[in-house]
């Protein structure tokens, strides 16, 4: 295929880089011919580095160098006859710029021409309303670094016409990345399930119920997430980060679920962008240690110290009968906390600690702390539950501690997208695993704690927090109800 790619900043040449590799011919095109001259030369190198790692042949290498070609505007004419049947655009994220440069197009190439924006927050149907056919644009939405990410968003506007997308959509299939088609809504699909994390890990942060490096670990080893939110943020950039956050609450009309923290706007002024600056949650300077910063040990505790615990989820760390004087009470939480625990059974406030579940089987235990806690039963119950190698982290109580607050709000909000019909529900786990990195997709991870579980987790979240940003959403409601797995698809009506 023939296609054109105006824009040659970050994307525009990750684009040209995966399309030439996968055999198209790339016109590219920028206002600045420099950015042109820049793009040509580093997708040069990428191809040089290929050969030289023995991952591409030279001459495809060399054939694919060939088939760059460098435009002097991005409105010349078709050199030779040849008119270019698919522009993708990846210039300023600015409505206006976009749609003149389109209407522009619009001006100089064929009807035939197929436009694609790779626009990350404007509305895809907003952009071809400008044209005079609208039906000839759809959104192409691909990730940083292109050649790398292999997921691409499809995104058919409200007028865009039958055939554009399903064009768009082999085209990137053939050429080798993955193609998941998203309705035209604030932040597509990707950029709405991410809000799930990083909303929730603020909230935590704005609660104190403990610190970024510890929010950071526990997502790391109960999650299993590649990387903690703040240390994402740190590479993605608060100020990018930030202004996500805002365009998708503010697009879906400040749903509570959604709902940023008022900590980034600060932060971003004072220029805390994260690894861009030297310094975000972590610092990044010269001898910094950035996210791998060492995590303080709790030292000093009795690991013999008898504990009973008040769930069978515990059974296999308490020592003591119920019976026994001065025994730690460890609770299990879900959804709850260790307060609610302590006034609705009596329990001994100030040896009673929670234990979150979700950590059991993995690598770190997580331990909640109420104000009543004294310092001596904190330390005994670290050392109680580091006894066979567990990492253990200290957390304040909240209703559902960290790890489960994390999860309950990203499965929450990946069962908002499905139930908008933003993406199949199937698509929806394969997007955010390419797109997200997480180990798995959000509706099978809810399923792998149970549609029922997730449920109760949001239920007790909600009632006892009393934040409407808990409420289970109608889909998780009714599949959790009927003991149904997140994934399963909506309800089919008669024709
Ligand atoms: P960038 O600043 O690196 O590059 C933009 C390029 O567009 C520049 O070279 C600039 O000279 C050129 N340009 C600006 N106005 C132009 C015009 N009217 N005509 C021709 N060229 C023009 O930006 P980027 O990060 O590559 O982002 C480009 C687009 O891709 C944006 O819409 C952005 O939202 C989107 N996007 C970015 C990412 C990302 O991670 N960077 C990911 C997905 C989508």
């Amino acid at each position: 295929m023939r296609i054109r790619v105006v824009g040659a900043g970050t994307m525009g040449r990750g684009i040209a880089q995966w399309a030439v590799m996968a055999g198209h011919t790339v016109e590219l095109a920028d206002a600045r011919p420099e950015a042109v001259a820049d793009a040509v030369a580093f997708v040069r190198g990428m191809l040089e580095r290929a050969v030289e790692k023995g991952r591409m042949s030279r001459a495809a290498a060399d054939r694919a160098i060939g088939a760059l070609l460098a435009l002097d505007s991005p409105y010349d004419l078709a050199g030779g006859g040849a008119a270019p049947e698919l522009v993708i655009e990846a210039v300023l994220e600015d409505l206006e710029v976009k749609a003149e440069l389109f209407i522009g197009l619009e001006r100089v190439l064929p009807d035939s021409t197929v436009f694609a924006t790779n626009t990350s927050s404007l509305s895809v149907t907003r952009i071809g309303a400008r044209l005079a056919d609208p039906g000839r644009l759809a959104g192409l939405h691909f990730f940083n670094p292109v050649p790398l990410m292999k997921l691409v968003e499809v995104v058919p506007g409200a007028a865009t016409r039958e055939g554009v997308p399903e064009l768009l959509t082999a085209l990137v299939a053939e050429s080798g990345h993955r193609p998941v088609t998203v309705a035209d809504t604030p932040g597509f699909l990707v950029n709405h399930a991410g809000r799930g994390l990083v909303t929730e890990a603020f909230a935590l942060l704005e609660e104190s119920v403990a610190g970024h490096a510890a929010i950071d670990r526990i997502a790391r080893d109960v999650l299993g997430l590649r990387m903690g939110p703040f240390e994402l943020m740190d590479l993605t950039g608060l100020d990018v980060t930030a202004s996500v956050m805002d365009t998708v609450w503010d697009g879906f009309r400040h749903a509570d679920r959604l709902r940023p923290s008022y900590l980034p706007a600060n932060r971003v002024a004072a220029g805390l962008y994260g690894r861009k600056s030297l310094r975000g949650f972590y610092a990044y300077g010269e001898g910094e240690a950035g996210p791998s910063l060492p995590e303080p040990r709790i030292e000093g505790g009795d690991p013999a110290r008898a504990v009973r615990t008040t769930g069978d989820e515990l059974a296999a760390v308490a020592t003591a009968s119920a019976a026994a004087e001065d025994a730690l009470v460890l609770v299990p939480t879900w959804g709850t906390s260790v307060a609610a625990a302590v006034a609705a059974d009596g329990l001994p406030a100030e040896r009673t600690l929670g234990v979150d579940p979700l950590s059991l089987g993995t690598p770190r235990r997580v331990l909640a702390v109420t104000p009543a806690t004294r310092d001596d039963a904190v330390r005994d119950a670290v050392a109680v539950l580091a006894r066979d190698g567990h990492a253990v982290s200290v957390v304040r109580d909240t209703a559902g501690s960290v790890a489960q607050r994390l999860l309950a709000s990203i499965v929450n909000v990946a069962t908002g997208i499905a139930e908008r019909g933003v993406a199949e529900p199937a698509e929806i786990d394969v997007a955010v695993t390419l797109g997200l990195g997480y180990p798995q997709g959000p509706l099978a991870w809810g399923d792998s704690v149970g549609s029922a579980r997730m449920l109760a987790l949001l239920r007790a979240l909600a009632h006892e927090t009393g934040d409407p940003r808990y409420r289970p959403t109608p889909w998780l409601t009714q599949r959790g109800s009927l003991r149904l797995p997140l994934s399963t698809p909506m309800a089919r009506l008669p024709e």
